[in-house]
């Protein structure tokens, strides 16, 4: 067995061992280190401003709307309890869990858990996670527009029927069935006009459709 000693940049830290023949060896793996290195120090300005990545925001807002991407600004750069999310934001700590939750289902953050000593509930500490929600994006990417495309194609094949006091819409068949009366409050249900809805879908289809394409 043969062995090459590589000197370090710096003496005093030592000497680094690389096994193997080639010189070339050690020069490819001071090439990944740097690669490696590189990314690392990416993926810790992403962690600390992952606000200013427009790909991050589009896919946090579609997972949990404009609400969920002031929580996940709120864990940039730390790790935060859900307590804190909902003090530091004024809301209620429920529906910051559940943003949080949704955004973990993506793996859009990420927690650890620390057993609180005196209380004996754990803690959650949360934070952002913006690789790795790339990542899980882009993997569903052809999911998502599956799913868009679904609801598009249901949204333009169906007649709504609305009773205009901010209620759900309701299908042709449930409004028959309910007397075209409201489910909720019971007020007369008119014709209600979807063709934003379509638009919006049709738009959300359409940049999903490129960014594949780009990829
Ligand atoms: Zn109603």
């Amino acid at each position: 067995m043969s062995k090459k000693i590589t000197k370090g940049k710096k003496v005093s830290k030592g000497k680094r061992i690389t096994k193997g023949k080639k010189v070339s060896k050690g020069k490819k793996i001071g090439k990944i280190k740097k690669a490696v290195e590189k990314r690392v120090k990416k993926k810790k300005e992403l962690r600390q401003k992952p606000l200013e990545d427009p790909v991050l925001k589009e896919i946090i807002t579609r997972i949990a709307g404009d609400r969920g991407y002031e929580v996940a600004k709120v864990l940039a750069g730390e790790e935060v309890t859900d307590d804190e999310v909902a003090k530091r934001m004024g809301m209620r700590v429920n529906l910051v869990r559940k943003i949080l939750y949704d955004l973990y289902e993506n793996r859009v953050v990420s927690y650890r858990r620390v057993r609180d000593e005196h209380s004996g509930w754990y803690v959650y500490y949360w934070q952002i996670e913006p690789e790795r929600a790339r990542e899980y994006f882009d993997n569903n990417k052809r999911l998502l527009m599956q799913k868009l495309q679904e609801r598009l194609e249901a949204e333009r094949d169906t007649i709504f029927f609305s009773c205009g006091n901010g209620d759900p819409k309701v299908s042709f068949e449930l409004a028959a069935e309910s007397d075209f009366k409201c489910p909720r409050c019971g007020s007369k249900l008119g014709p209600y006009d979807n063709s934003s809805v379509v638009m919006a879908l049709e738009r959300q289809i359409e940049s999903l459709r490129q960014r594949l394409v780009e990829s």
